[in-house]
């Protein structure tokens, strides 16, 4: 281990739910930034919320019970509500390129580090936002209603998930493991 390297800290040795910090984003009105280094792998925060049912949120958006701006889908069935009950983890952005991605840890999502993070980054993940109903949306369509100015190099101009997903570890997987598809 070398003591000058940020990135030989084990991650097991950073205090849980003190590596977000929450701040005006370039990419889009509040975000959450790396309060320090955070090495590849690091489960970095919990997605905290309300667990809903998917099935009732049209109708709960439609009565304007419930906005779908922090709503994260975790199954076929359950969605969680960062609007309610909900932690600095809802302050993420979307990008094409992120450096976090959502894995189920006990139960709850968390926010798991893709790569090595700087102090000070931008913490991100991709939304691949998906119709509850399963419909899908023309890509013209999506780029309208569901803009992305990431500003990656790759980015696919909108926030909706990409036609042909990679494939993907199961979202179930407990250990901070994942490699990322290239
Ligand atoms: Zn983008």
């Amino acid at each position: 281990m070398n003591p000058g390297d940020p990135f030989s800290i084990k991650s097991s040795e950073w205090p849980e739910r003190d590596l977000v910090r929450v701040q005006a984003s370039a990419i889009h009105g509040t975000g959450a930034f790396a309060k320090g280094p955070i090495p590849r792998g690091t489960r970095i925060i919990e997605y905290k919320g309300q667990r809903c049912r998917k099935a009732d949120l049209p109708a709960a958006v439609e009565r304007g019970e419930r906005q779908l701006t922090y709503v994260l889908n975790l199954d076929e069935e359950l969605a969680i509500d960062g609007a309610v009950a909900g932690n600095e983890a809802r302050f993420l952005n979307h990008s094409c390129a992120p450096n976090c991605e959502v894995i189920i840890f006990d139960g709850a999502p968390h926010l798991y580090a893709l790569q090595d993070i700087l102090e000070g980054a931008e913490l991100t993940f991709d939304y691949q936002l998906q119709s509850p109903t399963g419909h899908r949306l023309s890509r013209a369509l999506s780029r309208e209603l569901f803009p992305c100015h990431c500003g990656a190099p790759a980015c696919r101009g909108t926030l909706v998930a990409p036609p042909r997903r990679p494939a993907r570890a199961t979202p179930r997987r407990s250990a901070p493991s994942y490699s990322p598809q290239r």
